[in-house]
């Protein structure tokens, strides 16, 4: 597990935090993203760990194969990325907090995700990042 990244988001349209310290994915901080679907308002959170896709449903019924409309917990924005995945289900796209974006796909099971800088100083930034213990 120690070579995978760990991710700190932001919503793109609030700056709002989407790290969630109380409830843990992989025993870190997740990252919390609003769901709603057919009405009822859930909530699923993501590991931070670049390449985990363990995850918990809080209220949204786990369906594989579904895709998911997540929306900022704080402004209800959405995220919704410029190009579709590859299965054909919307990718969004979240900020990180040291710069650059991570995108994933919406559709629960698909593992299909980047990161993406528009300046190698974010990579590099982000990379160093992970010698420091502990979150920020
Ligand atoms: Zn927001
Ligand atoms: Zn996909």
């Amino acid at each position: 597990m120690g070579s995978h990244l760990k991710l700190t988001v932001k919503c793109p349209a609030c700056g709002g935090s989407l790290m969630n310290p109380y409830v843990l994915v992989d025993d870190l901080p997740s990252i919390h993203l609003a769901v709603r679907r057919e009405g009822t308002a859930g909530n699923v959170y993501l590991s931070q760990l670049y390449g985990s896709h363990a995850k918990r449903f809080e209220n949204v019924e786990d369906i594989p194969g579904a895709v998911t409309p997540f929306t900022c917990p704080h402004c209800g924005a959405g995220f919704r990325a410029h190009h579709p995945c590859e299965c054909g289900a919307p990718m969004v796209w979240v900020h990180l907090t040291m710069g650059g974006t991570v995108n994933f796909c919406t559709r629960n099971g698909c593992t299909r995700h980047s990161l993406e800088f528009e300046d190698p100083d974010e990579a590099f930034i982000l990379f160093q990042s992970q010698d420091e213990t502990g979150l920020g």
